[in-house]
């Protein structure tokens, strides 16, 4: 297998086009793991340090943007993304352990649609844009289901938008936490405005993906969530919890969103 730390992202497609085995390296927090255990083997790894495209939290008048190089350390850190939307830095703070949130990404969290990963469903709440070396997509037509994606085997994600909201918005995100790992064993985002509710929901087993039952239950003034259920049977059975239950967390934790963000400790 060879290794190739790329310095141009022309080199980059190009090396993607001549080899369908090849993969991009980001920091090898999942992938490395899959190739351990024997579940990718790829015949090149096409490291993405070096390309400054990837990299740099940028505030801009309407939008944030992030490269998909930057570390969740990075995006907990950065001052810029405290000031733009709080939940943010909070998702990337809450991100496995030290190494992980040094060495793992965000374009690599997003590219790999983990079922369990926090920022799939932080960029489906905040209406999230990717930006990829072939198109811009909104989060919501990007994620196609467990471990899937829109992206092409030769196509690289370069940056996330986020937008500002143009009226006043609060989001904040919940995660019940898979103790040894602190992957989600159910996750709630929620970006409420006076445009409407945005929920988004990880850990359930299928993907990322919105709830608009209860976004309209929040929206049309059932803050309780009286007489609604996320779907047992759109949720997965697994060693760690039933569908049963972790539907039930999706509720739970959308009603501690809302809480939340409506008595001021939620985050602007
Ligand atoms: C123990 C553990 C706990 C974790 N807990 C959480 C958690 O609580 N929440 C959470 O959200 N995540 C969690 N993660 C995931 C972690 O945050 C990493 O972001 C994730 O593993 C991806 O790793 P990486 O960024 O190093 O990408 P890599 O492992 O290098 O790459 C992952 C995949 O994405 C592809 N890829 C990478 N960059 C790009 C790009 N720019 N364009 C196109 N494709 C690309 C690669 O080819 C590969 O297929 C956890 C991981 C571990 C190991």
């Amino acid at each position: 297998m060879n290794y190739l730390r790329a310095n141009a992202l022309e080199q980059v497609a190009q090396l993607l086009r001549a080899d369908p085995e090849a993969r991009l390296l980001a920091g090898g927090q999942s992938l490395l793991a899959a190739m351990r255990l024997g579940l990718a083997a790829p015949s090149q790894l096409i490291d993405l340090q070096a390309l400054p495209e990837l990299h740099g939290i940028v505030l801009q008048p309407n939008s944030l943007s992030i490269g998909a190089m930057c570390t969740h350390a990075q995006i907990a850190s950065e001052k810029n993304v405290a000031a733009f939307m709080p939940m943010l830095a909070q998702v990337a703070a809450g991100i496995g352990d030290q190494q992980i949130r040094h060495q793992g990404t965000i374009g690599g969290s997003v590219a790999n649609h983990d079922p369990a990963a926090c920022w799939p469903a932080a960029l489906l709440a905040a209406n999230a844009t990717l930006h990829t070396s072939q198109q811009s997509i909104s989060a919501d037509d990007f994620f196609t289901g467990m471990f899937g994606t829109i992206l092409q085997s030769d196509e690289i994600l370069l940056r996330i938008e986020f937008p500002a909201f143009a009226l006043p918005a609060q989001a904040h995100y919940e995660k019940f936490e898979q103790l040894a790992s602190r992957f989600a064993l159910t996750g709630v985002a929620m970006v409420a405005s006076a445009h409407g509710v945005r929920i988004a929901i990880t850990g359930l087993g299928a993907g990322a993906c919105r709830w608009p039952e209860g976004e309209q239950a929040f929206e049309t003034g059932n803050t309780t969530l009286t007489g609604i259920d996320y779907d047992a049977t759109q949720a997965y059975d697994d060693l760690h919890a039933s569908a049963r239950y972790r539907a039930h967390l999706v509720k739970v934790l959308s009603l501690r969103c809302w809480k939340k963000i409506h008595t001021h400790e939620g985050l602007k």
